[in-house]
């Protein structure tokens, strides 16, 4: 098979394809149409610049416990599924320690640099702009208390090439009518921004990478194995492709096939739920509102309203809790919110690695495989520059940025 095998169709498989089309490769990109919509579909649409600093970090060792006992939290540890999350754990909390906490910090923060940019680039060359609105969000607290603790957090973070501000008058007074009364405490951040709607997004690229030539493929890939300089990917159902490159970004599913070529890649499912609405009377340019103490994001869409939560540490294969969405409703319902519940119900995986950095590199097993997963909470903000990355990778650049190898997890 001629030119490159793209395995996966998330934001990061189509946003790498065009870019390797951009650099003239020949693409084909091999989806697994049959399973849920993924996690590039189901996520809060937020281009969220601001996140920095890698969720493995001493402050969340920290919070944990608090966490754990607090009522109706939404961070959970489902007992059926220890065996997953307690080895991802400890690995996490050996990732959390100072010092490399600090370089993940500065890994991360170097690659959110390009992420704007790469997302003006992508929207640019779609002829779309009206895909990213580039407005930032609001971060909003329920108490006093809870306002102050905010606040201080927000005064002492990192938050990239994101800034905050209080809220002007006009914007107080426009939050004030959505909840009914005026919030104890809210900033808003300029820099960051959100999509126009996911349909409307893949429909773009998937149009784009069509019309230039590319191939989709309906299937799902079960194995990947080198062949002399190469890699054949066998599908379910037998057939055998072996491109001059592959890349492998198939979200979580990408652990069964690298670790079938010998990697070691300890990632887990990050489960996250959200409720999916019209518009209704939700203000139709009010930004995401990310409810801080109650783990919350409304973001209002072109035409639809999405309201996303949780933290899950599972399997892929594990049943949802639905449990879950109805306290997304009641959540829902003790805000006050003009949300039309009972809601569309979806349940996803976040890829997410032990570092909370992705991975992004070439396969020191077979250099015919380059890789583009684990981009844990931030794979819609990062797919664009990430493609950029593999793109350099696949036209001659060597490796990719090392604190991303695969090769740190041994
Ligand atoms: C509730 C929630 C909210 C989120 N909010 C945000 C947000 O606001 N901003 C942000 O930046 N990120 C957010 N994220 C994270 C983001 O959605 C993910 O990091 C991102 O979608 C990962 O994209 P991906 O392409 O790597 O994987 P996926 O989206 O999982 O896509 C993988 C694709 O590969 C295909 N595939 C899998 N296995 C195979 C196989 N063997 N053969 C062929 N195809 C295969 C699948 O069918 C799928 O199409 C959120 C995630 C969740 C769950």
């Amino acid at each position: 098979m001629d030119g490159v095998l793209v395995i996966g169709g998330g934001v990061l498989g189509f946003c790498t394809a065009l870019a390797l089309q951009d650099r003239g490769l020949t693409v084909t990109l091999l989806d697994d149409v049959a399973a849920v919509k993924p996690a590039s579909w189901g996520n809060a649409g937020h281009i969220a610049v601001e996140q920095v600093e890698p969720l493995a970090s001493p402050a969340t060792l920290r919070a944990v416990p608090g966490r754990l006992l607090a009522k109706d939290d939404a961070l959970s540890l489902p007992l059926r599924d220890i065996r997953h999350w307690l080895p991802f754990g400890l690995r996490l909390a050996l990732a959390s320690r100072p010092g490399r906490f600090q370089a993940g910090r500065a890994a991360l923060t170097g690659l959110m640099a390009g992420a704007m940019p790469a997302w003006d680039g992508l929207v640019a060359g779609l002829s779309r702009p009206d895909l990213l609105i580039r407005d930032g969000h609001y971060v909003i607290w329920d108490t006093p208390d809870s306002a102050a603790r905010g606040l201080a957090r927000v005064k002492s973070g990192d938050h990239g090439s994101a800034r905050f501000r209080p809220l002007a008058p006009e914007e107080g007074a426009a939050l004030s009518r959505l909840l009914g009364r005026a919030p104890a405490g809210a900033v808003r951040f300029l820099g960051s921004g959100h999509i126009a709607g996911h349909d409307l997004l893949f429909d773009a690229l998937r149009g784009r990478f069509l019309g230039r030539g590319g191939v989709l493929l309906a299937g799902r890939a079960v194995k990947l194995a080198p062949l002399g300089g190469r890699v054949r990917a066998t599908l379910a159902g037998g057939a055998d492709l072996t491109p001059d490159l592959l890349v492998v970004a198939a979200g979580v599913a990408s652990k069964g096939l690298m670790e079938g070529l010998g990697h070691r890649v300890p990632m887990i499912a990050e489960r996250g739920y959200h409720l999916h609405t019209h518009a209704g009377d939700w203000p139709a340019h009010l930004p995401p509102l990310v409810f801080e103490d109650r783990s919350l994001i409304v973001t209002r869409f072109r035409d639809d309203l999405r309201a996303s939560s949780f933290v899950e540490f599972s399997h892929p294969d594990s049943p949802p809790d639905p449990a879950k969405w109805e306290r997304l409703r009641r959540r829902i319902r003790a805000l006050g919110l003009p949300f039309a519940l009972p809601g569309a119900e979806w349940v996803g995986c976040r890829p997410t690695l032990p570092d909370y950095l992705p991975a992004i590199g070439r396969s020191a097993r077979a250099p015919g495989l380059l890789y583009a997963f684990g981009h844990q909470h931030l794979g819609l903000t990062l797919g664009p520059v990430t493609a950029q990355i593999v793109a350099d990778m696949a036209v001659g650049q060597e490796r990719g940025p090392a604190p991303f190898d695969l090769s740190r997890f041994g």
